[in-house]
C-alpha cells in the first residue's frame, strides 16, 4: 500500500472485523472476562476511537488504554521542577506545546510563562539549540522527555551542541523506557491482560526483540502495530489469531515501518548520552526501577539537573501524588475507564484539564472526550 486512502479502506476494513468476530470467540475460550488487550500507545487509543473501530470489536474483546504518553506519565513533582527552573531569571525554558499545560502541585509552566518566565513553544529540540546560540549570554534549557520515539532527536541535539562547545544549553531529561514500563504494567497485582498492541514508533527505533520478554517471561501475546486504522484492526487480528491457534509470539505488524534490529544510529545516540536512572516515577505506577534514563557523567556540563540543583524531588526519591478526587492514575494503569473518574467531562475537560491526561492530544480521557465517549452508555 503506497498511499493513505489504502490504509483507510473500508472493504477491508469489513474484512478484518468479520474475521475479528470469527475468531474472537476461540480466541476467548473459557475464560470468564473478555479478552483484555491493552493498546499501550495513546496514538492507538485515538485512532480506536477516531474510526469506530473500538464500537466494531465483539464484547469478547475490551480495549485497555495504557500509559504511552509521556507527558501523560509525567508526575506533578517532575512539571514543579520544570517550573523551578523557567523561575530562574537567567533562563529560557524551552518545550514542546503540550507539556506548557500540564498541571504541576503549584502552576504549569504556561501558568509560570503568564506570571512573567520565558517559556517559550518550541517543535525540536534543535530549535532550542538555535535560541542558545542567539542568546549566548542567557541559559536555554530543553524539557527532553518522551519514550524511545524522541530519545535519539534530543540525544543528538546534545551531541551536536558538545561538538560547538556551547555552554549556555541544557536538557532537564524526563526520558522514559517502553519495555521497563511494560514490565511494570504486567507485575501490577490489579491488571489482567491478555495480550498487548505495542508501539509503532517507539519500535521503529528499539526495533522488535526488546519485547521478547512479554511472551518469554509473562506469556502475553504482542504485535507492534503502525497507527492507520487497517493497521490496528490487522493488528487486532493477528493478536486473536495468536490466541485462537495458541500461540505466543511477538509479531511485527508494522515491518514497513519497523525493522527488528530497530534504528542502530539512533541506538547508538542514545547509548552514548544517557544511562539508566535508579529512581524514575511515573504518575499513576509509582517508581518503576531502571525504566527512566539521565544524562551520563561525560556529559554532565549539558545536564540541566546538574547545572540548578535539580531535582530535588526525584533525587530523594520523593513523589508528588495527584489529589484524592483526580483519577489519572488509575486510568494511567487502565483499570478505571475515563467516564468512571468524578471530573471527567465536568470539572476537567481540554479547556481546564485537572490531569495530563486530558492535557496531551494522546490522552486517553482527551480521547474518550473527543470522540464523545462520556458515559459508559455512550
Ligand atoms: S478526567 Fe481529568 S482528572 Fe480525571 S483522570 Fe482524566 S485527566 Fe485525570
Amino acid at each position: 500500500m503506497k498511499y493513505m486512502d489504502e490504509f483507510r479502506d473500508p472493504a477491508t476494513a469489513k474484512k478484518l472485523v468479520e474475521e475479528i468476530k470469527r475468531l474472537a470467540p476461540i480466541a476467548r475460550g473459557q475464560r470468564e472476562m473478555p479478552l483484555q488487550i491493552m493498546e499501550f500507545c495513546g496514538g492507538h487509543t485515538h485512532t480506536l476511537f477516531k474510526y469506530g473501530i473500538a464500537s466494531m470489536l465483539p464484547a469478547d474483546i475490551e480495549m485497555v488504554h495504557g500509559p504511552g504518553c509521556p507527558v501523560c506519565v509525567l508526575p506533578m513533582a517532575r512539571v514543579d521542577d520544570c517550573v523551578a527552573i523557567a523561575e530562574q531569571p537567567s533562563v529560557i525554558f524551552t518545550t514542546f506545546g503540550d507539556a506548557m499545560r500540564v498541571p504541576g502541585t503549584r502552576k504549569s509552566l504556561l501558568q509560570a510563562k503568564a506570571d512573567g518566565c520565558d517559556v517559550r513553544m518550541v517543535y525540536s529540540p534543535m530549535d532550542a539549540l538555535a535560541i542558545a546560540r542567539k542568546n549566548p549570554e542567557r541559559e536555554v534549557v530543553f524539557f527532553a522527555l518522551g519514550f524511545e520515539t524522541t530519545m535519539p532527536s534530543t540525544a543528538l541535539t546534545l551531541l551536536q551542541a558538545y561538538r560547538e562547545g556551547l555552554k549556555n544549553f541544557s536538557l532537564f531529561c524526563n526520558h522514559i523506557t517502553t519495555p521497563a514500563t511494560m514490565r511494570a504494567i504486567l507485575t501490577d497485582p490489579d491488571l489482567r491482560l491478555d495480550g498487548f498492541l505495542a508501539p509503532g514508533h517507539v519500535s521503529m527505533v528499539i526495533g522488535a526483540h526488546p519485547y521478547d520478554f512479554v511472551t518469554r517471561d509473562y506469556r502475553k501475546p504482542l504485535v507492534i502495530t503502525g497507527f492507520e486504522p487497517l493497521d490496528i484492526l490487522q493488528a487486532l487480528w493477528m493478536l486473536v489469531k495468536q490466541f485462537a491457534e495458541g500461540r505466543c509470539e511477538v509479531e511485527n505488524q508494522y515491518a514497513r515501518i519497523v525493522p527488528e534490529a530497530g534504528n542502530v544510529a539512533g541506538l547508538k545516540a542514545i547509548a552514548e548520552v544517557y544511562e539508566t536512572r535508579e529512581h524514575s516515577e511515573f504518575r499513576g505506577l509509582g517508581n518503576i526501577g531502571d525504566a527512566g534514563v539521565q544524562i551520563r557523567d561525560d556529559y554532565a556540563a549539558y545536564d540541566a539537573e546538574k547545572k540548578f540543583g535539580l531535582p530535588i524531588d526525584f533525587a530523594q526519591g520523593a513523589v508528588g501524588y495527584d489529589p484524592e478526587h483526580l483519577k489519572c492514575a488509575d486510568v494511567l494503569r487502565g483499570v478505571m475507564k475515563p467516564w468512571e473518574c468524578p471530573a471527567f467531562a465536568k470539572t476537567c475537560n481540554p479547556q481546564n484539564p485537572l490531569g495530563a491526561l486530558m492535557v496531551s492530544p494522546e490522552g486517553s480521557c482527551a480521547a474518550y472526550y473527543a470522540y464523545g465517549k462520556l458515559a459508559k452508555r455512550s
